[in-house]
Parts: C-alpha cells; sequence; structure tokens
C-alpha cells in the first residue's frame, strides 16, 4: 500500500471541500473528481472523508442516513456519537430563529431544525461503570 498516494487523494479531497459550498454527499465528490482521477474509488473518497473529519479538518453533517419520526411537530433531537441512538428533547420550539435567519439569508424558512450531539446517559453510565 503507497501511503503517499493516499495522502495524496486526502488532500484533494480536502481541496475540494475548501472550494464548495454544497455540503456534498461522499457520492458527489467522487463524481466531481472520477473524471480527472479515473484510479479514485467510492471507497477511498469514503475513507478520506471519515479521517477528515475523525482529524477535525472537516465537519460532518448530523444525519448520515435518513431517519424518521412520528412526532411532526418541529423538535429539537440529540444525537449520540457513541451509539448513535436519537432522542427527542423536550423545549420549545424557536420561531425566532426562523425569522432571524430570513433576515440573514432571504430565503423564506418554514422550518429549522435543531440537532445536538454529544454522549447520551445510556452511554455516559456505561463510561462510569466501566472507569
Ligand atoms: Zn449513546
Ligand atoms: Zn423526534
Amino acid at each position: 500500500m503507497n501511503s503517499k498516494r493516499y495522502s495524496r487523494q486526502r488532500e484533494l479531497i480536502y481541496e475540494t471541500l475548501i472550494h464548495t459550498t454544497e455540503h456534498p454527499t461522499a457520492e458527489m465528490v467522487y463524481h466531481w473528481l472520477k473524471p480527472e482521477n479515473p484510479s479514485l474509488s467510492l471507497g477511498t473518497v469514503y475513507r478520506n472523508l471519515k479521517l477528515l473529519a475523525d482529524d477535525g479538518r472537516i465537519a460532518r453533517m448530523a444525519f448520515p442516513v435518513e431517519r424518521y419520526d412520528a412526532n411532526i411537530t418541529p423538535h429539537p433531537h440529540f444525537r449520540c456519537d457513541r451509539c448513535g441512538a436519537v432522542y427527542d428533547i423536550d423545549l420549545p420550539y424557536e420561531k425566532d430563529i426562523d425569522r432571524a435567519a430570513e433576515e440573514a439569508s432571504g430565503h423564506q424558512i418554514r422550518v429549522h431544525e435543531v440537532l445536538c450531539r454529544g454522549v447520551c446517559v445510556k452511554c455516559r453510565k456505561e463510561e462510569t461503570r466501566s472507569s
């Protein structure tokens, strides 16, 4: 395995992200880079995006897969970085954020979603038990 080649691809992927505001998926990055880099594989893109995110050089959007919720009233969510569990957070909806976002962007805001991330109650308990 040639690690130099892999780090070069990682920098290429990083450069691509710097020059876009599209918040691309791994597939999008792959399709952008593939024509100029025939040896690039989708797996390499996934792996390098993950490494960049783990290093804190890029941000990972919080919902990696589509989630479904029967509660259609907008409400904040919490997602555990350890186990991936998603919980509701019982807080009132902040209409002020919609208004402020509309003023700041000119977009018509219908709803905003709040996602908190961290370590869930269950994982925290397991942590204290094992330490
Ligand atoms: Zn957890
Ligand atoms: Zn929910």
